[in-house]
């Protein structure tokens, strides 16, 4: 990719050692958002690739895959749909456990945010495992909805291959420092 924005997106984003714990490299992509060019790259981009892509739903992750999706969504004219931890929507949800490397974490949707066969853009910030993705695509999948590609900005070249992203094409912006 000869993206001469790719470079300046990647080092707006802080890289933080040790957090939350010894050992993790944490890309922080507050330091993203605090650069009004880097961030509105980022945006335009993604917003490049999928307008044309019949997409009806961007799908965030909470937290992160929230400071990006609905600018997404608004561009190219598709509804935004949380998926969040447990017990924080009020509707009736379905739900979806995932393994952590300590335990598990769980994302909710509310029944009735995805249309059967809409298709949806995935988004968060990072992929490491891709047990997040994968967890987003089977709560969608379950609700019906057609799951087109996962996004995010930082991602590793290991599962840009797909595997453990159920097959979904995974399409990131650059890879953590
Ligand atoms: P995974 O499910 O292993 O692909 O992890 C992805 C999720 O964990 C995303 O929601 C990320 O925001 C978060 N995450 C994992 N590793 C990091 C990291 N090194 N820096 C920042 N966020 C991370």
């Amino acid at each position: 990719q000869g993206d001469p924005r790719l470079k300046a997106i990647s080092e707006a984003i802080r890289v933080v050692p040790h957090f939350p714990k010894p050992g993790i490299m944490f890309q922080d992509i507050t330091t993203l958002l605090l650069d009004h060019k880097a961030f509105k790259d980022t945006v335009d981009i993604f917003v490049d690739r999928y307008r044309d892509m019949g997409i009806s739903v961007v799908a965030g992750v909470e937290a992160r895959g929230f400071m990006f999706g609905p600018s997404i969504a608004l561009a190219i004219g598709a509804k935004f749909v949380p998926l969040r931890k447990p017990r924080k929507l009020p509707g009736e949800v379905i739900s979806e456990a995932y393994v952590l490397e300590y335990g598990m974490d769980c994302l909710e949707m509310h029944v009735g945010a995805v249309q059967p066969g809409e298709r949806t853009l995935v988004i968060d910030d990072l992929v490491a495992t891709g047990g997040t993705l994968s967890a987003a695509i089977r709560l969608l999948e379950r609700a019906g909805a057609q799951v087109v590609e996962c996004a995010c900005v930082v991602g590793l070249r290991e599962v840009k291959g797909q595997h453990g992203l159920n097959g979904k094409p995974l399409y990131i912006l650059v890879e953590p420092r």
